[in-house]
Order: C-alpha cells, then structure tokens, then sequence
C-alpha cells in the first residue's frame, strides 16, 4: 500500500477545495464519507440489521436507507448513536482499507472529517489539517449550505476542536485566505509527499 496522508478539518474548513486540488494532481482520494455511505448499500448486511431494529427506516420506492430518520434517531439518543457506531465504524474503516489498497497513485489520501474522532487517523501514515479560524468555519458553511449560525453552530460542537486537530496534525495547510494563497502550499506539501513516499 502507498503512503497515506489523513486530510481532516472541521465543517466548511476546505478539505473539499484541498483533495480537488491533489485529485487534479492524480492522487487518488478515499473518502470516509463515501465509505460510510457504501456500507449501508441495499445488500449490505449492516443495512438490514438497522431495519430490523428500527422498523420502517427503509424507503418505500427502492429498498434504500432513509437517512434523514437514522440522523433524527441518534441525534436524540446517544445509546442508539452508539449502537449505530459500533456496527458501523469497523465497516466503514474495512470499506477505506481496501479502497487505499486498490490505489495505484504514488501516495494516497484519506479524507474524513471525523478522522480524530473516529480513530481513523491511525489508518493514515500523516495527518494534514486543514485549519481556518472558527469564524470562518461558519461564514463559509452558512453561505454554501444556506444554513443558520445555530445550525452551524450545532454541527461543529459536535466536531473536535481546532486544537484537538492540531494536536494530531503532522502537516497544517492555512486556508484562511483566499484559494490563489492556499494552492502553493499544496504544491509544496505535494513535493514533499511525493518524497517521502519514494523514501519508503
Ligand atoms: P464539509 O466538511 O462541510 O464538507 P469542506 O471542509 O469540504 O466542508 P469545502 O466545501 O471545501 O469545505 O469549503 C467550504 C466552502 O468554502 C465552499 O463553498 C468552498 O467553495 C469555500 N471555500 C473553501 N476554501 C475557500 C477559500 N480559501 N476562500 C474562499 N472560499 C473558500
């Protein structure tokens, strides 16, 4: 398996405007969302085992998973989030494995925004942060997804802290400026990448 670089950052931090920029490169992205989202497929057996305890969580139309009424679930019960988690984390780091092992780019990337606290930084040999400042975590979430400060507010409580994610950080890329300022850093971290990964 090639090296692997953990690309993390809190909600609206630019970790999408990051990995288009490696993807453009030619580095291949393993997304921890995707992942998460492929393991509870119709056909999977995680996906039958949440219907059996939570009765009518399929759509109707096609068989698949109503993601809306799972969030509603475990946002108001932490015993069912953990339940959830606990079927659904080993899957999920299963699913990312054998996607960076398929890889055949000279390094890969994990990207997850949930990467330091759901452990999945230990399946990444470097962990690159990609670090704005709290305010414009929400400015940008707010005017991409059209949600309330509250909203945004909300999600990010639930996230690690910048200095929970810095702590874990190897590399950090400041996105804080405008993306013409964020791109030479990636540059330079891609050579360096690129480095190290012929070093292994
Ligand atoms: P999420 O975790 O919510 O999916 P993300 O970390 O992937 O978010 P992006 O979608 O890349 O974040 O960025 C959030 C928003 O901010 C997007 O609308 C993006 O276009 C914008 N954005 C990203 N970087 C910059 C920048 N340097 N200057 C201005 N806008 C930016």
């Amino acid at each position: 398996m090639s090296l692997v670089i953990g690309v993390t950052g809190g909600i609206g931090s630019g970790k999408t405007a990051v990995t288009d920029y490696f993807a453009a490169l030619g580095i291949a992205i393993v997304d921890a969302d995707q992942a998460a989202r492929v393991v509870v497929e119709p056909g999977q057996p995680a996906l039958e085992k949440i219907a059996q305890r939570h009765k009518g969580i399929l759509q109707k139309e096609d068989g698949s998973l109503n993601r809306r009424k799972l969030r509603d679930i475990i946002f108001a019960s932490d015993s069912e989030r953990a339940w959830l988690e606990q079927l659904l984390h080993p899957l999920i780091r299963e699913q990312i494995m054998t996607e960076l092992k398929a890889s055949v780019s000279p390094y890969s990337i994990l990207v997850s925004p949930l990467m330091i606290e759901t452990d999945q930084h230990l399946l990444a040999d470097r962990v690159l942060v990609v670090d704005v400042t709290v305010e414009q975590q929400i400015a940008r979430t707010m005017s991409r997804d059209n949600m309330t400060e509250a909203q945004t507010r909300s999600i990010l409580s639930k996230q690690a802290t910048r200095e929970e994610r810095m702590e874990k950080a190897d590399d950090i890329v400041d996105n804080s400026q405008s993306l013409e300022q964020l791109y030479p850093q990636l540059d330079k971290l891609h050579q360096h990448y690129l480095k190290l990964a012929k070093q292994r």
